[in-house]
């Protein structure tokens, strides 16, 4: 055969090779929704992930998902009767001794294709003494440099080729999704609270991430109530040994705690402008939203003149962006209507939240019940003295009354507040044709003075000192 002849041959055999291997790769074994039916595993933290059964060891399963991609679960993170499954699974191929489908504890194969790989070594290494020889071959026959550099680019992109079908290869992807939970990051959490810093102070430890405020926000309140007790919105002291506690390091809960039943009477989460967010049921077990209690904000006060909201503030997101709106108090981050990356919301589960691609549990905020949480998707401790439905988390801050309980309002409808100075609020009111006032403020001492102007006119002040 003639030097030039052998030569076409040899390129021609080297872009049929790379070709078939290049395509074996990812002909062979992978899935590419061909409609391949995968099975499903249920995780403790709740998640629910596919993939078809691949290898495992007395410490972690690995499942082929999509593409071929490979998922590391550590057996511990299983669900029974998942967990029994993978064990069995386990057991049934040690019953071959088969080296693809078992590995000793701790070593984790790179890819499936443990043999093909050393043929495509094999192959490789004869190629490149063959092209090494005949580049010696036609160099010293060639002087022509058009050729060399024709043969050089030739015999270096069918290397490239091959080199990048077995890296592929190499790297199949194997994603560990943890059973335990990363401490949070308390410049995270910063991060979340920090356009607020002008209102809220925070601080932290080893164990919780600390803020203080006076609980008033800074956007309007009050409005759109349609169905008031007559309280009105004053500071409180949330700050000191009474600041909001988020725990750093969020614990899964064996059995979630559901909001319906529970947690009825203490917040459930603490939103990133410092004010505290109750369960969305009222202590009588009935949505505030539908019944009219909350204003434009979600929010409405309570029995101490404390305002929180029961509805999620996702009008916070207009200054927060895609950072959490408000931090749960088993420690779980709660977004707004996105997710943290800025695309549509994926599906809720019952606690209203998921579990994301880093393992980490996170709720939303919605505009329909249960709002913000659902059940308590973290381990909580319950106040000893409370019982259920009316519990609450501890730690946890509280709100100190001023004035006597004060009492539904029929046919109230809040039309109107003001700040009408230092330290200064008007509350209006509608009840049929007629306009009724609280006008309040307090002075540096913390005397509060209350004057109220009833539907007839009638004027009562009252005026009383904070402790
Ligand atoms: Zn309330
Ligand atoms: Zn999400």
């Amino acid at each position: 055969m003639k030097r030039s002849s052998k030569f076409t041959a040899i390129l021609i055999f080297l872009i049929v090779f790379s070709a078939g291997l290049t395509s074996a790769h990812q002909g062979g074994h992978f899935h590419k929704g061909d409609g391949t039916i995968f099975s499903q595993w249920h995780l403790k933290n709740g998640t629910l992930i596919s993939g078809n059964y691949h290898t495992g060891n007395s410490r972690f399963i690995e499942l082929e998902q999509e593409e071929g991609k490979l998922l590391k679960i550590e057996l511990e993170s299983l669900k029974d009767p998942d967990k029994q499954t993978a064990t069995a699974r386990i057991e049934h191929f040690k019953t071959f001794n088969d080296p693809v489908h078992i590995y000793p504890d701790y070593t984790i194969p790179h890819h499936r294709t443990n043999y093909r790989f050393l043929w495509i070594s094999i192959a490789l290494f004869i190629l490149t003494l063959l092209i090494a020889k005949e580049s010696l071959v036609i160099l010293k026959r060639f002087r022509n440099g058009l050729t060399k550099w024709v043969f050089a680019t030739c015999s270096f992109s069918i290397l490239l080729v091959l080199g990048f079908a077995c890296k592929k290869s190499t790297e199949s992807v194997v994603e560990t999704i943890p059973s335990t939970i990363p401490k949070t990051s308390t410049t995270f959490i910063d991060s979340a609270f920090a356009p607020f810093k002008a209102t809220v102070t925070t601080s932290s430890d080893n164990t919780y991430y600390y803020v203080s405020s006076n609980g008033v926000p800074t956007h309007g309140m009050m409005v759109g109530i349609t169905s008031w007790q007559q309280q009105v919105p004053i500071p409180q002291s949330y700050t000191g040994t009474n600041s909001w506690s988020i725990p750093l390091q969020p614990v899964y809960a064996e059995t979630p705690l559901p909001t319906t039943t529970n947690l009825m009477k203490g917040a459930v989460a603490i939103a990133v402008n410092g004010i505290p967010i109750f369960n969305a049921l009222n202590n009588r077990g009935v949505d505030s939203y539908l019944i009219g209690e909350l204003d434009t904000w979600g929010g409405h006060c309570g029995r101490a003149d404390d305002y929180h909201y029961h509805a999620a503030p996702l009008h916070l997101s207009s200054t927060s962006g895609e950072l959490p709106i408000a931090f749960a108090l088993d420690g779980f981050p709660v977004f707004g209507s996105k997710e943290p990356d800025g695309s549509i919301m994926k599906e809720l589960d019952v606690c209203h939240g998921h579990v994301i691609s880093n393992g980490v549990y996170h709720y939303h905020g919605t505009t329909n019940y249960p709002y913000v949480v659902g059940s308590m998707k973290g381990k909580v401790t319950l106040d000893p003295t409370t019982t259920a439905p009316e519990n609450q988390i501890i730690p946890q801050a509280f709100a100190s009354p001023l004035r006597p309980a004060t009492t539904p309002l029929s046919g109230a409808v809040i039309t109107a507040f003001a700040s009408t100075g230092t330290n200064a609020y008007k509350l209006t009111y509608q009840i049929g044709s007629k306009f009724g006032y609280v006008e309040y403020n307090w002075d540096a001492s913390n005397k509060y003075t209350y004057k109220l102007t009833d539907v007839s006119g009638a004027v009562s002040t009252t005026t009383y000192q904070r402790k």
